[in-house]
């Protein structure tokens, strides 16, 4: 068997399904110019994918195999690799609306093995008793509670594979019918580097049980630093869901809560499950009619941090300089967005896809149309955060905006 082993969101050796399949291989990255050319130059995710796509590379060297990049659209690329004659191209699920067309497409030229890797559940595992989707977390949860058992979180161990040779080096680039080389550097792609930290999952995981001990009552807090900060790397797959459910096992079988965190990977599967079901809420609101009032100058002041209320600017503080923003922080921001300056939802989404290194299309758009009272969960319209009894309760003692807004130290009480 001959295989393109599509690489996507799943940047790691370790426990990795496309390196369970037997046979003759062709692992490869495609900067995907579908979606790279609407990103400013100093994108913080590109230089970030781009670092650990070529620590991928040289993991892969370091077994035999390699890593092949390209630069280009996928049907081009695909329409010159499918030449050299394969069997299949393998790769993990990607349910936005982008992913499953993109893999539509190539299914028609090549055919295509979907691995589960990126979420606990395949899309289709968790159904009502009618067949249906559900809707609601809550009953979501409690299924798939029941259905979990311990071959969710088995290992793929790596099989034997011998690499394809071709003279791919460099980024190979298809423009219409030509093909050129690019020299290995971030700056081929037309991006510049920037100085974003890489996070390092086996020390996060290290991290772990002393978070796991009180998550439940410190996770809200965003002074505490009390959540496991793993996104980025689910994100990206530099960590393996299934590994962190087998460390988890083992938290637990150590005597530690383990129960309020796996709700959150729950949370994680279940709003990739809702954008697979249900495609159209990534544009639209699933409820409500209502749009939002389109003023620009409000929106600006919000994605500046000058809306003048300190939790908010703070908020927005953190993710311009960082790219990260707590979950708290992430509900109070989107809340005062629609609720307060009553905009869009889908402007607010906008700006939290340009910034957000973890960003993923299904938790954050279901998660804005949660704060707009718009979606598919049962949270109305009518429920707002006022962001200053949030801040008192939250952030007591002005620890977090402080941190964020320094020149607000000498307010605080
Ligand atoms: P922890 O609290 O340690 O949780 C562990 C893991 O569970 C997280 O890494 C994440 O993968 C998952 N998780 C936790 N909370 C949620 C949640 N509410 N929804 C879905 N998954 C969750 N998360 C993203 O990964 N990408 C996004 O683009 C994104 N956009 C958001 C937009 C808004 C408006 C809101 C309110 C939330 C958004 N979230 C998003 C969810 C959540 O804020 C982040 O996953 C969380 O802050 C990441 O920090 P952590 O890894 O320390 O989380």
């Amino acid at each position: 068997m001959r295989r393109i082993l599509w690489f996507r969101r799943d940047l790691r050796i370790e426990d990795n399904p496309l390196l369970s399949l037997e046979g003759e291989v062709l692992p490869i990255f495609i900067f995907d110019t579908h979606i790279l050319t609407k990103l400013p130059s100093h994108d913080r995710r590109v230089a970030l994918i781009f670092t650990l796509v070529m620590r991928l590379k040289k993991a892969l060297q370091s077994r035999g195999l390699d890593l092949k990049l390209f630069w280009g659209t996928p049907e081009a690329i695909f329409s010159h690799l499918i030449l050299l004659g394969f069997d299949e191209v393998a790769a993990s699920g990607d349910y936005d609306a982008y992913a499953r067309k993109r893999d539509t497409e190539i299914s028609r030229m090549i055919e295509f093995h979907y691995l589960q890797d990126t979420y606990i559940f395949a899309p289709d595992a968790i159904h009502k008793e009618d067949a249906t989707p559900y809707r609601v977390f809550t009953p979501f949860y409690k299924k798939a509670k029941t259905l979990y058992t311990p071959d969710h979180a088995k290992s793929f161990s790596p099989a034997e594979q011998k690499l394809i040779q071709t003279d791919y080096e460099g980024i190979t680039l298809y423009d219409k019918d030509r093909m050129r080389k690019l020299a290995c550097r971030l700056e081929s792609l037309g991006f510049t580097p920037s100085s974003v930290e890489l996070p390092d999952p086996q020390s996060l995981l290290e991290a772990l049980p002393a978070i796991l001990k009180e998550y439940e009552t410190r996770r809200d807090f965003p002074a505490l630093g009390a959540t496991s900060h793993l996104s980025v790397a689910l994100r990206l797959g530099m960590l393996s869901i299934r590994e962190l459910l087998r460390f988890l096992a083992r938290q637990e079988a150590a005597g530690l809560p383990t129960q309020a965190f796996f709700r959150q990977l729950i949370f994680r599967d279940f709003y990739a499950y809702v954008l697979y079901h249900f495609p159209h809420v990534e544009k639209e609101n699933y409820k409500y009619p209502f749009n939002g009032i389109e003023d620009k100058e409000a929106y600006e002041k919000f994605c500046s941090a000058q809306t003048g209320v300190p939790i908010v600017d703070a908020g927005i503080t953190q993710l311009l300089q960082t790219g990260r923003m707590h979950n708290r922080l992430r509900m109070i921001c989107a809340s005062f967005l629609t609720k307060d300056l009553l905009l869009p939802w889908q402007w607010g989404e906008a700006f939290f896809a340009r910034h957000l290194l973890d960003f993923d299309t299904a938790s954050n758009v279901l998660s804005w149309q949660w704060s707009a009272g718009t979606g598919i969960d049962p949270q109305p319209y009518f429920r707002i955060f006022n962001p200053y009894a949030q801040s008192k309760k939250f952030d007591p003692d002005g620890r977090y905006i402080t941190r964020w807004l320094p020149q607000l130290k000498e307010l605080t009480p």
